[in-house]
């Protein structure tokens, strides 16, 4: 059996990028940047007001002439000459001959004369040509991940169309003859399941769309079909379940007879033991154990980061800080224990529930609180590691 870091650092061997694409910036939230975005023009693109009120070159005199006025979207140009201002408003172009805008506020206006009720700066309320970026210049760079944000500075710019790295296309396989789907009555033996639903909400959260979802009797060559559909199909296959050892356990035998190769197979953790990791081609294939909580700590330990590795993420785990934990703890296990908690002010709070079968603590958690495998006890206050479950 490998430990976590181990599996982290086989896993990130195995994961490579994804080819890019170029594609509207309207389709782009959540994708990274594949180049280097350089700026068509310059931002602003023209000398700029940043205020309602006149345009101005400041000289001795407190009172100016108003020879009319330019709105934003005005592509007239005004020739000032000295005690001669201009109405100008928030974002429309300072012509060349003005240095600086007064704020209407505090100016007094009477006929086509103001009188400055308080003397401004120079180049007050000027937005200089290019003061953000100039033209040419590096508006985004590689790696970028677009948020809102980005996507409108690029729309600002002008920019309709980015190159970006593709996100993985995902299958979900669920194993398991006992699982049931909510909303349907559920008979004696049964489970509902919950582990499509959970892993397909922490893809759409990562913002992947193009997901796959499938149900796997436990039957040997049901799991070997559905397996070698998908792994044509998806860079990424997920299996939830049927990888331990019982006697309805199909996924590892037919991950191998469909030619995917074993990279690992267990890590020292609780929960989550029996995980499995193989490649088939540039498909790469996670096993994760059936039990609901387990699944979702291999995801967010294993899963996220190989996705958005994939997806060109240079952070690719999850945030991991330290807080001080609120009571005694011992790690019996020698393992790897992954515990759902809770940090706030920088206090962290295992909570009840912690059997991997268990969701209820995981709902409320915002942090896997991470006990090393040579870690034994732990005294209140000492200070621990933490996922973030935000990050
Ligand atoms: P397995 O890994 O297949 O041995 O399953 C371990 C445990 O997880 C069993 O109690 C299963 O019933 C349960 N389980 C497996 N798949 C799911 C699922 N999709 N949703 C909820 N529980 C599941
Ligand atoms: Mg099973």
């Amino acid at each position: 059996m490998i430990t976590v870091q181990e599996a982290l650092d086989i896993i990130e061997e195995n994961t490579c990028l994804l080819p890019s694409i170029t594609i509207p910036i309207t389709q782009a939230l959540g994708y990274v940047t594949a180049s280097n975005s350089k700026a068509p023009i310059s931002m602003p693109p023209f000398r700029q007001s940043s205020m309602d009120g006149y345009a101005l070159k400041l000289s001795t005199t407190d009172t100016y002439a108003v020879l009319g006025e330019v709105q934003a979207g005005s592509t007239q140009t005004i020739a000032l000459q000295e005690g001669e201002a201009v109405r100008i408003f928030t974002g429309a172009p300072v012509p060349e001959t003005a240095d600086t805008v007064v704020m209407q506020e505090h100016t007094t206006v009477d006929e086509d004369t103001i009188t400055l009720t308080k003397r401004p700066e120079i180049h007050s309320n000027v937005r200089p040509l290019g003061e953000q970026l100039k033209e040419g210049e590096i508006a985004l760079s590689k790696g970028t991940l677009l948020n809102a944000a980005g996507l409108g500075f690029l729309a600002g710019l002008g920019i309709a169309e980015v190159s970006v790295y593709q996100k993985p296309r995902v299958s979900i396989l669920l194993t398991g003859d006992e699982l049931q789907q909510p909303g349907t009555p559920l008979r004696y033996g049964q489970v509902y399941d919950s582990n499509s639903v959970t892993l397909k909400g922490a893809l759409d959260t990562m913002g992947i769309s193009k997901i796959n979802i499938d149900y796997v009797p436990d039957n040997y060559q049901a799991t070997l079909d559905c397996i070698k559909e998908h792994l044509a199909n998806a860079d990424v296959v997920l299996i939830s379940g049927g990888i331990s050892v019982g006697d309805y356990d199909f996924v590892k035998e037919a991950l191998i007879e469909n030619g995917v190769t074993e990279h690992f197979y267990k890590v020292n953790q609780k929960p989550g033991k029996p995980l499995w990791f193989g490649k088939k081609g540039a498909t790469t294939v996670f096993a994760l154990p059936g039990n609901p909580a387990s699944s979702l700590t291999c995801f967010y330990v294993y899963v996220l980061p190989a996705l958005r590795k994939m997806m060109g993420y240079n952070n690719t785990h999850l945030q991991k800080n330290t807080a001080h934990i609120t009571l005694d703890f011992t790690n019996r296990f020698g393992k790897t224990l992954f515990l759902k908690g809770t940090v706030t002010d920088g206090q962290a709070t295992p909570l009840l529930g912690q059997a991997s079968s268990m969701l209820k603590s995981f709902a409320l958690s915002n942090a896997l609180l991470v006990i090393p495998e040579t870690v034994g006890e732990i005294k209140k206050g000492e200070t621990i590691s933490y996922l973030d479950l935000n990050g």
